[in-house]
């Protein structure tokens, strides 16, 4: 044979002289490995292993290879690898850390088809940090719904918030079931709604600045408290100390609520807030454009700070 087609070795531990069968990879890596080791872990392994094993070569039609039986198994040798590392006690092999999110639900499907309960929810838990939620939101939560981890729904709901509220078809949307699907829309709706009592109660702004001077630019004035020239909102829905809010903020401020009943997250302020320094650099006022791009991102943060208070209190109606 070959040494391009010859089954490639692996690495500690999996190349153990002692091993007792070989488990090959979609990807002909072969696996050595302890049978007594995959029993424990999952009872399919353990009613595999209970069958009558081969032991003469000749009377089978199995492959052996240096005397092992040898299994081939339809998982690829990244996805069984990291597996089978799950499995052996952590004197032989330390948890393999995954951080992509494909070879995560790769691993997760293995463990779900070989019944290892256990590495199923560590495997899934693996997928619930950050990095991986902020741009896998949905489908790490259709994946936590099929492993029924309520606490990791609840993560993956409040990171979909980023989401809109009608998402585009994503790959695992398939895992769950309508009523999941309903709880997360309903989550998401009441998040938007909650939020408007921010717009209809603005106690949160003047209580934060309670002189028009803690943020003249909100109010067209320049620090040594001249009027810069910029409209005035007509409506005078907001003031401070009665002074009426330019125009530029006060649409600023509608544009962002209709943004949050979409996606009631602090990207939305932060994206919206960027946009409304950017027209204000556009007007060409020369003391908002000085004044308003620190003011509103600090504006930002109490904004986002308000919005994540409220959302906090929505709860995800979805137990298992
Ligand atoms: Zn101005």
């Amino acid at each position: 044979m070959s040494a391009s087609t010859e089954p490639s070795c692996v690495l500690v531990p999996f190349d153990h002289v002692k091993a007792d069968i070989i488990l090959r990879s979609s990807d002909d890596v072969d696996f050595r490995v302890f049978k007594l080791f995959l029993s424990l872990a999952s009872p399919f392994f353990e009613t595999l292993f209970d069958l009558p094993q081969p032991s003469d070569e000749m009377s089978t039609d199995v492959e052996f290879k240096d005397g092992l039986p040898v299994v081939p198994v339809s998982e690829d040798s990244k996805t069984l690898d990291p597996l089978l590392r799950f499995c052996y006690p952590c004197t032989l092999s330390e948890d393999p850390v995954l951080e992509d999110f494909r070879d995560i639900v790769n691993v997760f499907e293995a463990a779900k088809k070989y019944s290892l309960d256990a590495i199923e929810s560590t495997v899934c838990k693996s997928l619930f940090n950050p990095k991986i939620l902020e741009a896998n939101s949905l489908r790490c939560f259709a994946i936590a719904c099929r492993a029924r981890m309520q606490n990791e729904c609840v993560l993956a709901a409040k990171y979909a918030l980023q989401e809109p509220l009608v998402p585009t078809w994503f790959e695992e949307i398939e895992l769950v079931t309508a009523s999941e699907f309903l709880s997360l829309l309903t989550y998401h709706k009441k998040c938007g709604d909650a939020i408007q009592v921010l717009k209809d109660n603005d106690s949160w702004i003047t209580a934060e600045y309670r002189q028009w001077n803690a943020a003249p630019w909100m109010c067209g004035y320049n620090s040594n408290g001249n009027y810069c020239g910029c409209t005035r909102s007509a409506s005078g829905r907001f003031t401070l100390n009665g002074h009426a809010s330019v125009q530029w903020w006060e649409t600023f401020m509608d544009s962002t609520f209709a943004d949050l009943r979409d996606k009631p997250c602090a990207e939305t302020i932060r994206k919206n807030v960027e946009k409304a320094i950017q027209i204000v650099h556009q007007r060409n006022c020369n003391s908002c454009s000085s004044t308003a791009p620190a003011g509103m991102r600090e504006f930002a943060t109490l904004f986002t700070s308000k919005v994540e208070e409220l959302i906090t209190k929505v709860e995800l109606d979805m137990k298992f």
